[in-house]
């Protein structure tokens, strides 16, 4: 069927006294109802442009939309008229950003934040709107919602904050979620307690569910497919396992070997040496040249393509497509 949300060839620019920064550079991505997609980025990978635009939050001077397509259900949001389009973006899609704390009114009550909602859009009394924050809140599981209805963002621990905006994002409804490094601000257990908690109720009501982040570690459990983003290019794409399991991309495998793991304790962590470009200095050829270990000549003049990638006897592996001119040798070598 049609993918619930479909970027296509997505080109943003931010105009700069400096110059020109190509902070999204051809990105194509879909996700389907149902479906979980990562986007995975150092910052200023583009990551989280391309989502801003998605949102229409990036849309205004300097940031420049100067090519590309968005659609939702096939429909392209940046040809709509601004009316339908912000239809779209107010109930369709929801977006959680990783801090809560100053997403959230803070001299507001979580009870009347959560309540709004239905009292602007459905015109539910105050009484009603306070019944569905109670249950908005006990479907995150936040203990004792009735008697905590009436706290403030303020008195809640980060991790509860989060599942705060979860509920926000869950009371309209949506057919995506745009979640913006949900869990980063948060610590380890927390983390994988909020992002199960995103991820049952992403397959409970059957929503698609982009998921941006850093951190490779902490999607591997509930993302179906990823999308590596690199100096504001996806690099490689792979059904999550693949990605784990045996990246076709020198960076993934880079990242992946960054992540730390309970029985490598004490050993040094692997980083990738140097760091990701100024986007107003982007490497001639690949971008990632100056930090990949097995750079070429080739690698210093021409831009690779995103590569279907195919197995040892030349068949296409779904869904998997890496930009490397070595490809073949990072994934069969
Ligand atoms: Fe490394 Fe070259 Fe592949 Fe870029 S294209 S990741 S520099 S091997
Ligand atoms: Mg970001």
């Amino acid at each position: 069927g049609t993918p619930l949300l479909e970027v296509k060839d997505l080109h943003v620019e931010f105009h700069t006294r400096d110059g020109v920064a190509k902070a999204v550079n051809g990105v194509n991505y879909s996700v389907a109802a149902g479906e979980t997609l990562a986007v995975l980025g150092e910052s200023g990978s583009g990551k989280s442009v391309t989502a801003q635009t998605i949102m229409g939050i990036l849309d205004m001077p300097p940031g420049k939309i100067a090519q590309g397509q968005i659609l939702f259900r096939g429909q392209d949001m940046l040809a709509m008229k601004e009316e339908e389009r912000r239809q779209i973006r107010g109930q369709k899609i929801a977006m959680i950003f990783q801090d809560a704390l100053s997403s959230l009114n803070p001299v507001m009550t979580v009870g009347a934040q959560l309540g709004e909602m239905f009292r602007v859009h459905r015109g539910a009394s105050k009484k009603e709107a306070r019944e569905k924050a109670i249950e908005l809140m006990e479907r995150v599981r936040i203990p004792a919602a009735k008697q905590r209805v009436g706290d403030y963002p303020h008195q809640f621990s980060g991790g509860m904050r989060q599942r705060i905006m979860i509920a926000m994002a869950l009371s309209m409804e949506p057919d995506l979620i745009i979640a913006d490094e949900p869990t980063t601000a948060l610590d380890v257990t927390v983390q994988a307690q909020v992002m199960d908690l995103l991820a049952e109720l992403q397959a409970e009501f059957n929503m698609g569910l982009i998921l941006i982040t850093h951190d490779l570690g902490v999607v591997a459990d509930v993302a179906d497919k990823i999308a590596v983003m690199y100096a504001g290019r996806i690099v490689e794409t792979a059904p999550v396992r693949d990605l784990y399991a045996n990246p076709a991309h020198p960076y993934t495998k880079g990242l992946l070997r960054s992540i730390p793991r309970l029985d490598q304790k004490g050993q040094e962590l692997y980083a990738i040496k140097g760091l990701p470009p100024n986007l107003l200095k982007v490497p001639a050829g690949c971008a990632f040249n100056p930090r990949c270990d097995v750079a070429t000549d080739l690698c210093r003049t021409e831009i690779p393509k995103l590569h279907q990638v195919t197995d040892k006897d030349g068949k296409e592996l779904t869904g998997r497509r890496s930009a490397c001119h070595l490809w073949k040798e990072t994934l069969h070598g």
